[in-house]
C-alpha cells in the first residue's frame, strides 16, 4: 500500500516552497518552480495559501532581461514571534524573536524570584506588558520559554533540580494558565547552547561552557544537545575541581562552580559589569582574581577535553569579556597541562555574545514552527 498520500505531497510542497523563500528572499515564482522541480500551477497554489495566511508577502517586482516584470516573494519574519525569558533572582530579561531567530525586542524588568503564585502573577503581568508595548497580537505568538537556573523535566513542565533559586519541583502550570500558547521551562545552559547552535549551525560536536554568574554546560553531538538518562549531561559545574575546596550551592565541596563562575570573580554584592570595569581600570585585586579564574577554567577545559576530544566553546556573559590575550592565556595554560601536544585552537569563543539565555528559551518554538509548517 502506498502510505504517502497526495495530501502528504501537498503538505511537503507547501513546506518546501516556504523554506525556499525563507532561504532565498525575493524569489520569483519561476525560480521557485525550477529550483524545487514542481509545476508552476502548484507553486502558484502554495503561494496563494501562504499569502492568505500572511506568512509571505509580495516584495516588489523583479526586472528581467526580456522586459517582463515578475513578482518577488519573501517571508514575513514577524508573522510569528516567540518569547524567551531569562529568570534571575532579582530581575528578568524578556526577548522576542522573529522567524529568522533574530531578536526583535528586549526588555529588562526588576522582579524578585519566589516559588509561589504571587511571582507568576507578577511575571505574567510583565510579559503581557511586553507584548502590549511591542504591539504583538495573540495569534502571532508561538510560545513562551522560561530559561531557568536549574534542570528541567524533558517536557519542560517542571524544575527537577533548582537549588540556586530554591525552586525544585516548581511547575509551569500556574504561569501557563495565563496564556493560550505553550509555555515551558528550559535549563539556562541548554538555552545558551541553543543560541550558539543557531548562530553556528555548522557545529556538529562540541563541549559548550556557559560562563555566567553561575557555571553551566552542555554536550553537543551530531548537532544535538545530549541530555543523558535523566537530563544531567553537561552539568560540568558540579565536577570536583579541587578536592575539599569551598562549599558549592549543591552542598558538595570544590565543584568547578566554586572556581569558574561569576560568583568566584565578584563575591557577593558586586555585578559582573562592575568587576570588569574595575579590572579594566587596573584594579589589582580584580586582575589577580581574573588570572586565577583563567587558571581554574584551563584546568576544567583540559579535563573535559580528555573526556570528549572536540571543540570547546566558551559562551555566556563572561566569555564576551574575553580579550584575545585572555583566550591566548587559556590556550597556553591548557597546552601546558595537556598530556598530549594538542593543537589548542579547539578552544573558541562563542558567537552568541548577548542574551543567549532569553534567545535560547524562545528558539525551540521558532524551530518547531519551521519544522511543522504545512503539517
Ligand atoms: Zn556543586
Amino acid at each position: 500500500m502506498n502510505t504517502f498520500s497526495l495530501t502528504d505531497i501537498k503538505k511537503k510542497n507547501l513546506s518546501d516552497v516556504y523554506h525556499f523563500i525563507y532561504h532565498h528572499p525575493d524569489s520569483s515564482k519561476q525560480a521557485i518552480a525550477s529550483a524545487l522541480e514542481i509545476s508552476l500551477p502548484t507553486v502558484t497554489q502554495h503561494l496563494s495559501t501562504l499569502l492568505e495566511e500572511n506568512l509571505i508577502e509580495k516584495a516588489g517586482q523583479l526586472t528581467s532581461a526580456v522586459g517582463r516584470r515578475a513578482a518577488a516573494y519573501r517571508i514575513i519574519p514577524t508573522a510569528r514571534i516567540a518569547v524567551g525569558i531569562e529568570i534571575l533572582d532579582k530581575k528578568i530579561y524578556v526577548t522576542s524573536l522573529n522567524l529568522y531567530g533574530k531578536k526583535e525586542a528586549k526588555e529588562r524588568y526588576s522582579l524578585h524570584f519566589g516559588d509561589d503564585g504571587l511571582y507568576f502573577d507578577e511575571l505574567q503581568k510583565l510579559v503581557k506588558e511586553f507584548l502590549q508595548k511591542h504591539r504583538y497580537r495573540e495569534e502571532q505568538l508561538l510560545g513562551i520559554g522560561l530559561g531557568i537556573q536549574g534542570l528541567t523535566s524533558p517536557d519542560g513542565t517542571r524544575v527537577t533540580y533548582g537549588k540556586i533559586l530554591g525552586c525544585t519541583g516548581m511547575s509551569i502550570e500556574q504561569f501557563a494558565g495565563y496564556f493560550s500558547v505553550p509555555c515551558i521551562f528550559i535549563h539556562d545552559a541548554e538555552c545558551a547552547s541553543n543560541s550558539e547552535l543557531w548562530e553556528n549551525p555548522q557545529i556538529s560536536d562540541a563541549i559548550y561552557l556557559s560562563l555566567g554568574q553561575h557555571l553551566g554546560g552542555a554536550v553537543i553531538l551530531n548537532g544535538e544537545l545530549q541530555n543523558g538518562l535523566t537530563g544531567k549531561s553537561g552539568t560540568f559545574e558540579h565536577m570536583t575541581l579541587i578536592p575539599d575546596g569551598p562549599e558549592c550551592y549543591c552542598g558538595k565541596r570544590g565543584c568547578a562552580e566554586c572556581y569558574c563562575s561569576g560568583n568566584f570573580l565578584t563575591g557577593s554584592g558586586m555585578e559582573l559589569e562592575e568587576f570588569f570595569e574595575k579590572k579594566e581600570q587596573g584594579d589589582h585585586a580584580c586582575r589577580k582574581k581574573w588570572g586565577e579564574y583563567l587558571h581554574y577554567l584551563s584546568m576544567l577545559i583540559n579535563n573535559l577535553h580528555m573526556v570528549i576530544e572536540n571543540t570547546v566553546i566558551l559562551g555566556g556573559n563572561i566569555a564576551s569579556y574575553f580579550a584575545e590575550e585572555d583566550l591566548a592565556a587559556v590556550r597556553a595554560d591548557v597546552l601546558q597541562r595537556s598530556t598530549f601536544q594538542d593543537d589548542v585552537s579547539y578552544i573558541i569563543q562563542g558567537k552568541c555574545r548577548s542574551d543567549a539565555v532569553s534567545i535560547g528559551a524562545a528558539l525551540p518554538f521558532i524551530k518547531e514552527f519551521l519544522r511543522d509548517i504545512g503539517k
